[in-house]
């Protein structure tokens, strides 16, 4: 009898089969073509996209215009415009061992992709990284979040409307789909997710020594240190906090600030909050939490900083998904709120005197994704720009880091390992292959029997290096 085909290894399959003849044919011209196409594709679906964030998360719609929509038109137009620049191959000079040839690096596509994406930007960190292997020339899977449906089935629709499955296909499903996808020789993975799903992912890719790029997550702390502009320090904490209600993940985790300004900041940030967000949970300017378990799960990770001596400051309160920003103080690292990724509109509030014991506090946990700081105090900033590691860092403003499309995003081994965006993204799917020429008969000049003309050379160069 006829066995039905796993559709997941055929869709594997045929784009597999093409690898070669792309290499040939999806050039310069029709790379852009494609990312016009795509582009126009998502111009097309503005409307439906707004629809599917706002289900999936009760996210506003300016919210999905700027994180979601614009994000990935600007990763294409950024793509389209700087291709040719990146396709290029680079000429390097000669060394002294590879004297009389000629040296260049040629990037190559990688060949067939895997992207496994988040729920918490669903569209833009799913098609993000598509746009960067598209971009490279490679063959695509998605495998998008099964947290997110509506977005996910219109990533769905629209790539299927706009690209032949044989270069790019969505793949919709859960952690079983995954398994099953990752159980396949990919040339590359990119990974979005959490550090623990990460490190099952990196297992799995080195069964087949599939290279992989992780974009994890962690507690980004924010320092707003005593030289800080603490009203612009509140602005820009209110809305990196409670952007997609905290469900990002460069969102400040948690909070250090000097105790000499912390006081007088605390009163503009509860101000600055209310006056985005209002005084209850329901907020039309607030995403919702994605889920009924996550909602739990963060009033839990509340409950048990309370119980053990927690300080609400601030708190608007939560209904079903929707809930609200809330403050706390006098945070202990027996909390789940300090051991935990927060990733939901709760801000814990850490004073202190003393920078250099913050700076312990950071370098003693988890290499964070993103770092922020806020002072005009250019000594302490460098001195905690030297004397951490982190991601990325964002100085006197948070989240932007991550839409600047010339600066490489990504983590530090818990956070991240390998980075994408631009030109990064694009080298994170390419292959950068080392091609050395011979152009003048010298090379062989080493070659045995090794006599004294060999030996002779063999003390040139010896003189030479020293
Ligand atoms: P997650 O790790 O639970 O899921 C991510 C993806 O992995 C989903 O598509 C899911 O279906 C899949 N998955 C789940 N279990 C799997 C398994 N056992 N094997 C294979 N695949 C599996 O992450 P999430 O909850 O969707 O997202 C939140 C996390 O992602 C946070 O830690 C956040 O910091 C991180 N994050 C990082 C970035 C970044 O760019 N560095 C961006 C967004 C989110």
């Amino acid at each position: 009898m006829f066995q039905t085909p796993d559709p997941i290894l055929a869709a594997f399959t045929a784009q597999k089969a093409r690898v070669a003849e792309r290499r040939r044919n999806f050039g310069l011209a029709e790379r852009r073509a494609v990312l016009a196409k795509l582009a126009a594709a998502i111009r097309d679906n503005e409307a439906a996209l707004v629809a599917a964030c706002a289900a999936d998360l009760g996210r506003p719609e300016a919210e999905t215009i700027l994180i979601e929509y614009l994000t990935v038109l600007q990763d294409i137009r950024h793509a389209r415009s700087h291709l040719w620049a990146w396709m290029r191959p680079r000429w390097v000079a000669p060394t002294l061992a590879s004297f009389g040839s000629t040296a260049r690096i040629e990037v190559q596509p990688r060949g067939v992709c895997l992207v496994i994406a988040p729920w918490n930007l669903p569209f833009a960190l799913a098609m993000g990284p598509v746009i960067s292997a598209l971009a490279a020339g490679n063959a695509v899977m998605l495998k998008p979040s099964e947290l997110t449906p509506a977005t996910s089935a219109l990533m769905a629709r629209l790539v299927a409307e706009t690209l032949p499955a044989d270069l790019c296909t969505v793949i919709e499903g859960d952690k079983a789909v995954a398994e099953r996808l990752l159980a396949l020789p990919f040339d590359h993975i990119f990974f979005t997710g959490s550090p623990a799903v990460g490190k099952i992912v990196m297992a799995a890719a080195a069964k087949h020594l599939t290279s992989v790029t992780l974009e994890l997550g962690g507690k980004s702390p924010v320092i707003v240190g005593e030289g800080a502009d603490l009203e612009r320090a509140a602005d820009w904490i209110t809305f990196g906090k409670f952007l997609n209600a905290g469900q990002v993940c460069i969102a400040p985790d948690h909070l250090f600030v000097h105790v000499s300004v912390k006081d007088r900041f605390l009163t503009l940030l509860r101000a600055r909050i209310a006056k985005a967000y209002g005084s209850g949970a329901a907020s039309p300017h607030l995403s919702q939490i994605v889920s009924e378990a996550h909602a739990a799960r963060l009033a839990e990770v509340l409950a048990d900083a309370v119980a053990k001596g927690a300080e609400p400051i601030l708190n608007a309160g939560a209904k079903g998904r929707a809930m609200g920003p809330v403050l706390v103080e006098a945070i202990t690292p027996e909390m789940r709120l300090d051991q935990e990724e927060i990733f939901g509109p709760i801000l814990p509030i850490l004073s202190y005197d003393d920078l250099g014991q913050v700076i312990d506090r950071i370098n003693a946990r988890d290499k964070p994704l993103a770092l922020y700081v806020f002072d005009r105090d250019q000594g302490r900033i460098d001195r905690i720009l030297g004397e951490t590691t982190s991601g990325g860092v964002g100085i006197n403003l948070t989240l932007v880091q991550f839409s600047h499309a010339n600066l490489p995003f990504g983590g530090v081994n818990t956070s991240g390992i390998g980075a994408g965006h631009g030109v990064t993204g694009f080298r994170a799917f390419s292959h950068e292959r080392a091609v050395l020429r011979n152009r003048f008969l010298m090379l062989p000049l080493i070659f045995p029997p090794y006599g004294p003309r060999v030996m002779r050379l063999i003390g040139v160069i010896k003189r030479v290096l020293g």
